[in-house]
């Protein structure tokens, strides 16, 4: 069977690898030559994208090139702590997240999708109306601005901006009050938008500034930052520390998209649903790991596989079948994150008001409902979903 995956993002680098598991023949076309993609800062993977990622036999690798964050604490603009939860995990789950540059990421899935046997060519951009002879499988991996997407469905929604952007970087010497605590990831809900900040083993800061603006911003230097959160102290000691910036990146919603498949195409990761939220890469290697698993069932249950019953021959019936199998297990779980990323979006975007209505709700939210609210995210282990 030969697959052919649009992108290698996270997304598209992960079905590599699941997809070779499944036995199928993988080439993966990129459009960039960087592994850094279009956003270059960090990201954080929760415990239910490492279990993903065990799966995949890449877990250890991917984390030792990031480090453990084992809780989150969430601050109020007058610097009031609002509440503090375990990072990424339930509270009784002694696996931590883990917080790595994004490039870091994206770069040991592809030497791991390369080892497992997959074809990885970069620097040209695949045109889905084109689709070579003898594909069997098209995943659509290539990100919210999905081409793939398109071609499946004319009529599929298209991304918008979503009234913040982030800028990001990292700063040195910033001084211990402001820094904060090792293996602490900060959320600010600042008077402008949300800063996050977390300390490197090394004491680096990373931070994100995710400003909130109705409109597509003009300028997102340093210096406008330091006037949009002038008002917080913490935000602005970190930033004033400042030693490398990366490239803004405006944050898009997409409305559901009600075509993720057709039989033949298959959407992952921000081509189906970009969540965002601490959970887009976590959500994508999810995506990849059901539909390996889809596929090597399907294909060994033999569905109108002309190849005998292998992810060898070219198995259209199976393909079909593992699709419709992948849509079916992965759309509810999607789209209740999608309503919490939106909630999470609302509260980064509160204007004065909600802003003093969060600060007094929080605290009551995070102590008495957060690993409840949470829970089921978590609770998903598909770290045996491949043999
Ligand atoms: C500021 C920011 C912070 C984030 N923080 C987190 C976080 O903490 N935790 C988390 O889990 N997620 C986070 N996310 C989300 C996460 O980065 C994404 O959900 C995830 O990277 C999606 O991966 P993807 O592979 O689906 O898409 P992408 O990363 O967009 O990859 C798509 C790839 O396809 C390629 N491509 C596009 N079109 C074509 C074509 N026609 N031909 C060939 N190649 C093509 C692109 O070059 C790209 O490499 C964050 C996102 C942003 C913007």
């Amino acid at each position: 069977m030969k697959a052919v995956v649009v992108g290698a993002g996270v997304a598209g680098a992960a079905s590599a690898i699941a997809l070779r598991r499944a036995g199928a023949e993988v080439t993966v076309v990129e459009a960039y030559e960087d592994p850094a993609g279009e956003v270059g800062s960090f990201l954080s993977l929760a415990s239910n994208g490492l279990r993903a990622l065990d799966a995949l036999g890449c877990a250890q690798a991917v984390a030792g090139r990031g480090f453990e964050v084992p809780r989150q604490r969430m601050w109020g603009a007058s610097g009031r702590l609002l509440g503090e939860v375990p990072r990424g995990r339930r509270a009784d789950d002694p696996r931590n997240s883990v917080t790595l540059m994004r490039g870091h990421l994206v770069e040991e899935l592809r030497a791991a999708a390369l080892r497992a046997g997959a074809e990885i060519v970069t620097g040209r951009r695949f045109d889905p109306e084109a689709v070579p002879e003898g594909t069997d499988l098209v995943v659509g991996a290539d990100g919210i601005r999905s081409a793939v997407r398109r071609a499946l469905d004319p009529a599929a929604p298209a991304p918008r901006y979503a009234g913040l952007y982030s800028v990001s970087g990292v700063s040195e010497g910033v001084p211990r009050s402001a820094a904060a605590e090792p293996g602490t990831f900060n959320m600010t809900f600042a008077r402008n938008g949300a800063f996050v900040h977390v300390v490197r083993p090394d004491g680096a800061v990373w931070w994100s500034a995710q400003v909130a603006d109705a409109r597509e911003p003009s300028d997102t230097g340093l210096e406008r930052l330091a006037e949009l959160y002038r008002s917080e102290r913490v935000p602005v000691e970190v930033m004033r520390a400042t030693t490398a910036l990366h490239r803004p990146a405006l944050h898009h919603v997409l409305a559901e998209v009600p075509r993720w498949q057709d039989g033949r195409t298959v959407l992952v990761g921000d081509a189906a649903h970009p969540v965002g939220a601490g959970q887009g890469a976590s959500m994508a290697i999810e995506d990849a790991v059901v539909l390996g698993r889809a596929l090597r069932e399907e294909t060994r249950a033999g569905r109108g596989d002309r190849g005998g019953g292998s992810a060898g021959g070219d198995g259209e019936g199976a393909v079909a079948a593992a699709l419709a199998r992948y849509d079916r297990e992965r759309r509810a779980r999607l789209t209740k994150m999608a309503r919490v990323a939106s909630a999470n979006r609302d509260a980064k975007t509160a204007g004065p008001v909600g802003r003093r209505m969060n600060e007094l709700i929080m605290p009551i939210v995070f102590r008495h409902f957060y690993e409840r609210a949470t829970g089921w995210l978590y609770a998903d282990d598909l770290s045996r979903a491949l043999g």
